[in-house]
């Protein structure tokens, strides 16, 4: 390859040169969401970078085989060995079918992700469709002596195999303190040693997600699925494997133990993480209260965190503007920049295609091609991409304003880099070619018909009040009065 593309080896802690095992070839496996609630910004972040390194390496021209998958079953309430299984609990307090909940929040997952122009990947293999292949995988693994059956459940041995390959390697952390440090849990006493972990739970009879194996009848832990899946679809040795950073420790370090406890190797050649967003500052968790999810930044309804709505394109730029490695931290202020910059970048490109070109440059833009390959072959570096597509605005600006000239060629060449890095490689679109609407003068409009309401109940005109809430809801609107006023959201 004449521009090599390095990318940083969580593994091995530094950039490498990548080097497909199969060129033109690529398997590239990338753990998706557990599908019990909404997608959130925490899950727009790993979707779309590795979504632009899926764009990137079919524009350097391999055949790129993207697996993602849905976790459905064996994702517990506490650590990956103890508690109910998210979905499951989901279903018992909405009384609806494991199923039904994991089909309900993927078909949300799946428009999200398409409102932010993250492509499908190749294959979505769901855990509990593969439930079969995981039992053969444990299989090889009781074989090979690193795992152990106990009261019908099984456990991997750490210990044992920690003395035979090197348990940490990804996390970098001490097996001996990892020992110490693993808190006492119900039910622990089925394990050998705290930091042994579960391939095959026995399940519990209020569980309702189970399957018949040959140990008991019960359900996988939740490591063994992507160590599955991934060596099925993409052999046993494939390229990529990504995800976010909490991945690290211990889903992915379990995983290679997994790998090499059943085919004697590590499955991947390169581990990427991408790092996490915080929310003004603090770490996004439920018990913060601070998870919003992506329909929530949408349509701006999550008041109490929002100044205002924010659009598929604006939390697309916000994300790239940061190189996948570092934190990014949300704030409105951080995402009105974001909306401007991707507004101003737009503008850019519509102005490029009214410009007309004279006999000779005095811009200089013949670069612009060379300097944008160079930033993604850093290891995605996104933020600079998008700094040299702002300097060539910049000169858009010149020959726009008569300071300056661009040629026919360099206008033809200047049009195609622009639309291959904004649009095919950073996946940015734009929102208002694209019949996607600004939604916020529509929003204001039904704030102002609720004002109006407001303004009627005081005066007592119920009439007017109650033609305009019961108007509202035929159209399809859910509004309820509160304390200082109402809120209201579409049904
Ligand atoms: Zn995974």
């Amino acid at each position: 390859m004449e521009h090599p593309l390095y990318i940083y080896n969580t593994l091995t802690r530094r950039k490498e040169q990548f080097v497909p095992l199969h060129e033109p070839f690529v398997g590239m496996y990338v753990c998706g969401p557990t599908v019990y609630g909404d997608a959130h910004l925490g899950h727009a972040r790993p979707a779309i970078t590795f979504d632009i390194l899926f764009r990137y390496l079919q524009h350097l021209g391999y055949k790129v085989r993207y697996v993602r998958n849905i976790t459905d079953v064996g994702h517990l309430e506490h650590d990956a060995d103890e508690g109910e299984d998210k979905v499951a609990k989901k279903a018992r307090l909405e009384k609806l079918e494991p199923m039904e909940v994991v089909q309900y929040y993927v078909n949300r997952y799946h428009k999200a992700m398409e409102r932010l122009n993250v492509l499908p990947p190749s294959i979505e293999p769901f855990a509990s469709g593969h439930i079969i292949e995981q039992i053969e995988y444990i299989k090889e693994i009781l074989d090979h002596g690193y795992a152990y059956v106990s009261n019908g459940s099984v456990y991997f041995d750490v210990p044992k195999y920690n003395r035979d390959f090197n348990y940490g390697k990804l996390s970098g952390r001490n097996i001996e303190e990892l020992f110490s440090a693993t808190r006492q849990l119900d039910g622990q006493q089925e394990k050998h040693n705290p930091a042994d972990f579960a391939l095959w739970k026995k399940a519990a009879p209020e569980h309702i997600m189970h399957w018949p194996s040959p140990w008991s009848e019960g359900f996988p832990g939740w490591h063994l699925e992507c160590s599955t899946m991934g060596q099925k679809y993409l052999g046993e040795t494939f390229d990529i494997h990504g995800g976010g950073m909490d991945l690290v420790f211990p889903h992915h370090e379990c995983e290679i133990a997994q790998s090499v406890a059943h085919s004697g190797h590590d499955a991947v050649r390169y581990w990427m993480h991408n790092n996490m967003i915080t929310i003004n500052g603090q770490k996004m968790g439920k018990s913060l209260g601070n998870f919003i999810t992506l329909d929530e930044f949408f349509t701006g309804s999550r008041k109490d965190m929002l100044a205002q709505p924010y659009s598929p394109m604006t939390i697309r730029f916000f994300i790239l503007q940061a190189h996948y490695g570092g934190t990014v931290d949300f704030s409105n202020d951080a995402l009105q920049a974001a909306e401007k910059a991707y507004e101003r970048m737009l503008d850019g490109w519509r102005r490029l295609n009214e410009l007309r070109p004279s006999e000779t440059s005095t811009v200089n833009v013949a670069d612009l091609d060379r300097k944008c390959h160079e930033a993604m072959n850093d290891d995605l570096n996104t933020p600079m991409v998008i700094a040299h597509l702002f300097d060539a605005c910049r000169a858009i600006n010149q020959v726009n304003d008569g300071k300056a000239t661009i040629s026919a060629a360099d206008l033809d060449q200047l049009k195609s880099t622009f639309k291959t890095f904004l649009f095919d490689i950073l996946g940015i679109y734009d929102e208002r070619e694209s019949g996607s609407v600004n939604l916020k003068p529509y929003e204001q409009a039904v704030d102002l018909l609720l004002e109006i309401r407001k303004d009627a109940k005081s005066r007592k005109d119920w009439a007017t009040s109650d033609l305009i809430r019961n108007r509202l809801a035929e159209i399809g609107f859910d509004i309820k009065d509160t304390k200082d006023g109402f809120e209201w959201k579409v049904k």
